[in-house]
């Protein structure tokens, strides 16, 4: 297991330098053609078999072990975020406006290392691993679109595993749940009718602004009301528009927002209530309200087995680690959970703060980076998993 540890470290440059590259030259979702040209180059020069074009920009390849066995698929994402870049750093976006907010140079950079580490490996392999180079995954369903794409067939996976750099712990900690670990989101748009009419006389309209009002305060009560004290949710209204002068009643307000929870049955409950309470709470206002309602991703929740294993493999290669297992829990969203939707797996994080160096501001804030120390420890463990996961079995 050290050896593994070694040889990732040995790889350093090499890890690095791509995700500096990836990192100077970020690219938006469905838009990473340089990105994902770059990760064909480094699997041509692997002699990997491979496919790209899957889902716009996603490149799959495969490695197929020395004896037959189950299908390991391991992916990374490698979209960037609309942010104007604060680092400063020298290897900073050269591409205004758009930035490596996430992490996600980093996790293209470790698959990359990762083929190249199981590859020397090939023989110890019973069974086949599939690289899975993801694009947009920050809220524009590219693992969707991936699965849509046949990503998951022929031939057909067992198990996946990804895993994030994780700005909210620091370096040398790890976060491996057992089960769910981060919330399904929803995206909602209300839209308030009234009817529009003068500041001055309100009784001859229908103010939606006051129907708005009541509405974001009564959605307050279903967690605090319809949630069991020992179970999560969040609801968040996140815009609020309406209206364009201070003595118009405006005819409409529009209101955006977010609703995260882990268990289906919190989801179904939530749902239910949100829109009793908009459309209800509307209708006692003299308004008309109208929901629209977008499902962003399912929870994020891991195969307790398969995150077991990653556990032990974690402290064996990482004695000294900080590693959080029972229940790591984040209210983000990932789309990976599309894949463990379909698939048993394990998603991970891996510690990546170092705030004596100053790289702790949070995931898409403008001053984003990472300790890059994370790339190796973050690449043994992925590789490590993989040849254990493929030669238990
Ligand atoms: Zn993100
Ligand atoms: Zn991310």
């Amino acid at each position: 297991m050290t050896d593994i540890l070694s040889e990732a470290q040995a790889l350093f440059e090499y890890t690095r330098s791509l995700r500096r590259d990836f990192h100077a030259h970020p690219e938006l979702g469905f838009h990473e053609v340089r990105t994902s040209g770059i990760v064909a180059q480094e699997l041509n020069k692997l002699g990997l078999e491979f496919n790209t074009g899957i889902a716009g920009t996603g490149v799959v390849a495969l490695l197929e072990g020395a004896k037959p066995g189950p299908v390991i698929l391991v992916r990374a994402d490698m979209d960037a975020l609309p942010i104007l870049e604060e680092t400063g750093a020298a290897y900073a976006s050269q591409n205004p406006g758009v930035m490596h907010a996430c992490g996600h140079d980093g996790h293209t950079a470790i698959l990359l290392t990762v083929a190249k580490m199981l590859l020397a490996h090939r023989d110890e392999l019973a069974g086949t691993v599939k690289f899975m180079f993801q694009p947009a995954e920050e809220g524009m369903g590219g693992a969707e679109k991936m699965i849509e794409g046949g990503v998951l067939d022929n031939p057909k996976v067992d198990l996946v595993l990804g895993l994030h750099v994780w700005n909210e712990q620091p370096v040398g900690w790890f976060g491996i749940s057992n089960g769910p670990m981060m919330a399904g989101a929803e995206i909602f748009k209300i839209k308030v009718e009234g009817k529009g009419g003068h500041g001055a006389a309100p009784h001859l309209g229908i103010d939606p602004v006051l129907a708005a009002a009541q509405i974001i305060s009564a959605l307050q009560g279903i967690v605090a009301r319809n949630v069991a004290p020992l179970q999560t949710a969040v609801v968040s209204v996140c815009t609020i528009h309406g209206g364009e002068a201070f003595n118009v009643v405006p005819p409409a307000v529009e209101m955006t927002g977010t609703i995260r929870t882990f268990e289906p049955d919190v989801r179904i409950r939530v749902l239910q209530r949100f829109e009793e309470t908009v459309l209800g709470v509307a209708k006692a206002m003299g308004c008309r309200a109208t929901i629209d309602l977008e499902r962003l991703t399912p929870a994020t929740v891991n195969h307790l087995e398969t995150a077991l294993s990653i556990q032990i493999i974690a402290r064996q290669l990482f004695p000294d680690a900080d590693i959080e297992s029972a229940n790591y829990i984040t209210m983000g969203s990932e789309d990976f959970a599309f894949l463990l939707e379909k698939v048993p797996g394990c998603f991970f994080f891996v510690g990546s703060a170092n705030p004596e160096k100053g790289l702790d501001a949070g995931h898409h804030h403008p001053k984003f980076d990472f300790d890059e120390i994370a790339l190796p420890q973050a690449a043994a463990l992925m590789a490590a998993a993989v040849i254990n996961l493929l030669s238990s079995k």
